[in-house]
């Protein structure tokens, strides 16, 4: 069977399918009118066709297999016998829509564990549509947003804006990843004692959260807001900072995923203090992140290997964002990233400036010096994720991004570039990306997989991403095929709960959008 699809998408064209009857030998033409999908819609069935699948469970890629998707779930997973393909009789489900996936790769939908909503940026306002579209356009289907407050202010989003977000994301109503709250366990008033952190805790539970996030807390309070949101069934992501508590908290009180890496290392340091200068001030951004580049080499080896054990024997994940502090290793690279020149917001790129009022913005000054203990850093931080895998530990992928010249979506891609980088095998990147998300969110019964019963998240990429990672960019990547150069890559559907969304038409919305913002911010300066 021949299948010509003309580019484009939405619109009915025609099929010519050719098929061999296999008793006669005569080709019977059959033509049929075969709908392509509408960006945004639902349908009763759609059948994603000739597959490559890189499921979501570290299995090695497998294919051609149509993927029959009912409302929003995974219907039927059928594998093409290539001898009956041959042959003209394969049995093909029908479908109301399809998607031709001939020569492309089908992978669960991507899962970004470390996400930040955002609408302001430096409190200037950012369309969440711009985030929204960037994330789906770089095959994101859900994100855990861990940075959502009560009374939020400054940048902030608040807890019930989100919770609102996400209903409208899970009713189809907005183009938009799902979406998994993890309140700011320190949203303002900051719990003091136990007494309010189990209060606080079950306001969370309350309002509807999903988990908590948890950073800057002293043991005690840590201790009673671990064991309150184990007993509601809230999870716990904690951002361990160069504080109190350590990785062995996590271990001892049972925290779903450590974020970053702050605190494992500190957890195997010998004398049990970070041996920082005299003048070290950790409110002062610059000392911070110069600081931890030298964290990791204090690490005691023997130390840490019990410390991943640990982790390992109480399931604390670890969601390790390499992607947001790249900008210490290789300033130049962070700050000219090609897909800026059209696609960074400029609220974004006013708050990517350096400028000690916003976090994150603490490079003035920053040394090759800096960038050489930050190359050695990475170098013990990603030889103690491999160990950490080969010891049963589960790593997740986030992107963290809105800060550091992280852009939404790309940083995500950029995570797993890392992640390879750090010597894991594509198929175990892009389980990290997918499978092991959605353990670490608990919904590994129902997303993460291209699995039959499974929710109806998956992406279409175009081209081969186990080859090259960089085939997720929207941007796409410049390939050689007979001599000439042809442009190519980028996630052409992502579909989320059943819907697909065309890639390319995301992105140019976000084009278009950041090319708006440019021109008003031109004709009214008074407003950067
Ligand atoms: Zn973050």
């Amino acid at each position: 069977m021949l299948t010509i699809h003309p580019r484009g998408y939405g619109r009915q064209f025609i099929i010519l399918v050719f098929t061999t009857a296999w008793l006669m030998s005569p080709l019977i033409h059959a033509q049929t009118t075969i709908k392509s999908p509408t960006s945004g819609r639902r349908y009763q069935r759609l059948v994603v066709r000739n597959a490559m699948i890189v499921d979501g469970n570290g299995t090695p890629a497998s294919g051609p297999k149509d993927i029959v998707i009912e409302g929003n779930t995974i219907s039927e997973i059928v594998a093409l016998d290539p001898v009956a393909l041959k042959r003209g009789d394969a049995k093909r489900p029908a479908g109301d829509v399809e998607i031709d996936a001939t020569g492309k790769y089908v992978l669960p939908g991507l899962i970004n564990a470390h996400a930040h909503v955002q609408e302001k940026r430096g409190e200037l306002p950012q369309p969440l549509e711009y985030e929204l579209k960037l994330w789906l356009a770089c095959g994101i289907t859900t994100v855990r947003d861990v940075g959502a407050s009560l009374n939020a202010a400054g940048d902030g989003i608040d807890v019930k804006r989100l919770l609102s977000l996400r209903q409208q994301s899970n009713a189809g109503e907005i183009a938009s990843p799902r979406i998994f709250i993890y309140a700011l366990f320190n949203s303002n008033p900051r719990p003091r004692n136990a007494a309010q952190a189990r209060a606080r805790v079950q306001e969370f539970k309350q309002l509807g959260a999903d988990g908590i996030k948890l950073s800057g807390v002293d043991r005690d309070i840590m201790a009673a807001m671990e064991d309150e949101a184990h007993k509601v069934g809230l999870r716990i992501a904690h951002h361990v900072g160069v504080e109190e508590t350590t990785a062995w908290d996590d271990i001892k009180f049972g925290t779903t995923s450590i974020e970053h890496w702050y605190g494992v290392p500190d957890a195997a340091i010998k004398d049990k203090v970070q041996n920082f200068p005299s003048s070290y001030n950790y409110n002062n951004e610059t000392d911070r992140f110069r600081y931890a580049g030298r964290l990791w080499r204090e690490a005691d080896p023997e130390i840490l290997l019990k410390v991943l054990d640990g982790m390992v024997a109480a399931n604390v994940a670890w969601v390790p964002t390499m992607d947001i502090y790249e900008a210490s290793r290789d300033l130049q690279r962070a700050q000219t990233q090609p897909w800026f020149a059209e696609y960074l917001h400029p609220t974004l790129q006013e708050y990517f400036r350096p400028n000690s009022a916003n976090h994150g913005s603490y490079f003035i000054g920053w040394t090759s010096t800096d960038e050489a203990f930050w190359k050695e850093n990475y170098r013990l931080w990603m030889s103690a994720l491999r160990e950490f895998e080969r010891r049963g530990g589960v790593i997740g992928v986030g992107d963290d991004a809105g800060f550091i010249y992280q852009m939404y979506g790309f940083g995500l891609i950029r995570e797993m570039e890392l992640h390879q980088e750090a010597g894991f095998h594509p198929i175990k990147v892009i389980q990290h990306a997918t499978g092991n998300n959605a353990k670490i969110l608990g919904q590994e019964e129902k997303l993460g997989r291209v699995r039959a019963d499974y929710l109806a998240d998956m992406i279409v990429v175009n081209g081969k991403p186990l080859d090259n990672l960089k085939t997720l960019y929207p941007t796409g990547i410049d390939e050689i095929r007979d001599g000439k150069v042809v442009h190519t890559g980028g996630v052409e559907w992502t579909i989320k709960d059943g819907i697909p969304y065309h890639g390319p038409t995301l992105f140019a919305d976000v084009k278009a959008m950041v090319a708006k913002a440019r021109s008003e911010r031109m004709s009214n300066p008074s407003q950067p």
